[in-house]
């Protein structure tokens, strides 16, 4: 072997073990490392504005027959109750001033008071919106008998507000007879007899 191949051999070596230190064992693990997700765990996207409408029928129809059935049973001050954004107003896909309402939820409220109950709207909105909030349910055809919201300077969490609300309905002398929202903390609580939960999407939908 001439010395010119020695040296390409000893450099060849050379580079073969620079290569296994770099993989740091000769057995190392060939798979590619994963970048660490540190995407929130709620970044669901929405679906399209029909298959939310499908879904929210889904479950806005035995609601309906519920209703039927339970507002025709003579007695008692009878009441349901409703979240705003993304139950009674389509806030996530349509926004604007005058926000359109969820037309299978407008179908409910509609009957229910057809049928005798108060319409009760309970919404972490804060007072400060009170006036736009139900001009806007007004407009879209909500009857309306009360709107609960989240009182100035107060800070505490949606769920423990919500329940408060349908406390002093109760304290009015209503049965609430179905509470109807799209996220947990709509419905969480009791102080119904029944609750109906329209899709939040894994907390997409406020
Ligand atoms: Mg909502």
């Amino acid at each position: 072997m001439s010395s010119t191949s020695k040296a390409r051999l000893a450099v060849a070596g050379a580079a073969s073990a620079a290569l296994l230190l770099l993989a740091g064992t000769g057995t190392a693990d060939a798979r590619p490392v994963a970048a660490p997700d540190r995407r929130p765990a709620a970044v669901a996207a929405a679906p399209s504005y029909a298959t939310w409408i499908a879904d929210v029928t889904a479950v806005t129809t035995p609601a309906a027959e519920y209703l039927g059935r339970r507002l025709s049973v003579p007695g008692g001050r009878t009441a349901i109750v409703l979240d705003i954004d993304n139950t009674s107003l389509e806030t996530y896909y349509s926004g604007g001033i005058t926000t359109p309402a969820v037309k299978p939820v407008l179908a409910l409220a509609t009957l229910a008071k057809a049928k005798g109950a108060a319409v009760f709207f309970v919404s972490d909105r804060t007072e400060v919106l009170r006036w736009p909030t139900e001009g806007n349910l007004k407009t879209v055809g909500y009857p309306l008998d009360r709107l609960y919201l989240r009182p100035l300077f107060n800070f505490d969490p949606v769920q423990t507000n919500k329940t408060k609300a349908r406390a002093a309905i109760e304290q009015a002398g209503y049965t609430i007879v179905a509470n109807i929202g799209n996220n947990p903390t709509d419905l969480d609580g009791g102080h119904a007899e029944r609750t109906f939960k329209l899709p939040d999407y894994n907390g997409t939908l406020s």
